[in-house]
């Protein structure tokens, strides 16, 4: 009998409750508990007209460390999939040590005082983990998490030793809004507007924001979509990547961005709208990032005419039989399709997806361990066989274009 809480009930929590839901082999009984409950009620609503099934729905503030471990030792779950913010990864860790059940999610623990995306902290349970018998993985989204299973493919598969990796994440798609973003609005922009760092030869580079002049960006051509402007940016799996692939000498991430995007976040930030810190207002305080979250649409309502691609993978290069080779792997997701399927957009089915499939390896024990896992570290075959029968198809190609120096 397998149980499974999901925690967060937003775009992502949408639709890992809905993949879950439609493999009741594996996920028998279903929780999903987030701060808000008529969030829970829509979803719940929706996996009973798509699956014809009842999942259980729960209030809870991941927060509160006591009361999501009593909720877990009273519903028995195999496994947590948490997918509310980055901030509660390590109030939803502690609670399942105390209870006894494994851990997944798909954003590393970012302090809400400070946007750095920083393994350290999630990495400093890997004793508590082993010593508890229980699994904790991290970053099991699309990236992180199926571009650190390409990674692992790649090593185990098609190469003898990789020297760089390019990691491109191309959104195509137009929601028709003038500015949105594709997941939680305040964790977007904090990731967005920090200062960009890559891995080059044993140390982190630091170059300037995607939203100053002098960042650096090229055109990259990506299958069925064509070429779009892709900006050099910091991104969690890189940490992880770095340490875990052999040979490695420079790893970068690249997002595509529209020029319209760009420049509402310019002036957002020049406005203070961006800003982390509480500012007095008419006598409250309030952050001016989490004021203007209020006031941007609700990512999980993106779906609704969202039209066009996601293309997200990884450009390899290094050796095989001594050759030098170039690989590039990657996956296309369509909004539309999405929508139809789970009433989602793209960038939360690329993310739910994946969570569902990790979690799926664990209640199959077909990934084991005990301790902290980053995605590399797990075996990448089943999960990305998994991902690819259950709507993320994935293509390898040799890659013969270029990319900057
Ligand atoms: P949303 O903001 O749509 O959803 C987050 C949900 O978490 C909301 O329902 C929110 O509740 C709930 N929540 C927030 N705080 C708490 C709390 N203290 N206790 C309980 N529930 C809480 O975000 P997304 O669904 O877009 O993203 C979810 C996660 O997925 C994020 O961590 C994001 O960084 C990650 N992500 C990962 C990607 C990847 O590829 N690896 C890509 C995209 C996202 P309420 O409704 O009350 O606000």
């Amino acid at each position: 009998m397998s149980k499974v809480v999901i925690i967060g009930a937003g775009g992502v929590g949408n639709v890992v409750t809905q993949k879950c839901a439609s493999h009741p082999e594996v996920f028998e009984e279903i929780l999903l508990a987030s701060r808000t409950l008529t969030k829970c009620e829509k979803i719940a609503k929706q996996v009973k007209e798509n699956y014809n099934k009842d999942i259980h729905i729960q209030q809870i503030d991941a927060e509160n460390v006591p009361a999501l471990v009593s909720l877990l030792k009273d519903f028995k779950p195999t496994i947590v999939i948490n997918v509310a913010l980055p901030y509660q990864d390590l109030c939803i860790m502690d609670a399942c040590l105390e209870a006894g059940v494994h851990y997944l999610d798909t954003a590393n623990y970012e302090p809400k005082d400070n946007p750095k995306f920083e393994y350290k902290y999630q990495w400093a349970y890997q004793e508590k983990y082993a010593q508890a018998g229980l699994m904790a993985i991290l970053g099991c989204g699309f990236d992180p998490g199926v571009t650190n299973a390409f990674c692992a493919y790649a090593q185990k598969h098609l190469f003898d030793e990789i020297t760089q990796i390019d990691i491109l994440d191309c959104n195509a798609g137009d929601h028709g809004h003038p500015f949105a973003t594709n997941f939680n609005p305040e964790i977007n922009i904090r990731e967005i507007t920090q200062t960009v760092r890559h891995w080059q030869n044993g140390k982190w580079v630091e170059t300037p924001p995607v939203i100053e002049e002098n960042c650096i960006h090229f055109t990259f051509n990506y299958p069925e979509v064509g070429p779009r402007e892709s900006y050099l940016l910091y991104h969690e799996e890189m940490e992880s990547l770095v340490k875990h692939i052999k040979g490695l000498k420079k790893i970068r991430f690249w997002m595509t961005f529209s020029d319209t995007y760009l420049t509402h976040l310019r002036v957002l930030k020049n406005v203070g709208l961006t800003r982390i810190d509480e500012v007095e207002f008419e006598g409250c305080k309030i952050v001016p990032l989490k004021f203007l979250k209020a006031l941007l649409p609700d990512p999980a309502s993106l779906g609704t005419n969202y039209k066009g691609k996601t293309v997200i993978g990884c450009i390899f290069q290094g050796f095989k039989d001594g050759q030098k080779i170039k690989k590039y792997i990657y996956n296309i997701c369509d909004h539309a399709k999405a929508y139809q399927e789970v009433k989602a957009q793209a960038v939360s089915y690329t993310t739910g997806v994946p969570a569902m499939a990790g979690a799926m390896m664990v209640l199959k024990e077909i990934w084991k361990g005990k301790g902290v896992f980053n995605i590399e570290e797990l075996d990448p075959d089943p999960f990305l066989k998994t991902i690819a029968e259950n709507g993320l198809p994935w293509e390898v190609q040799d890659f013969s274009g270029s990319l900057p120096e």
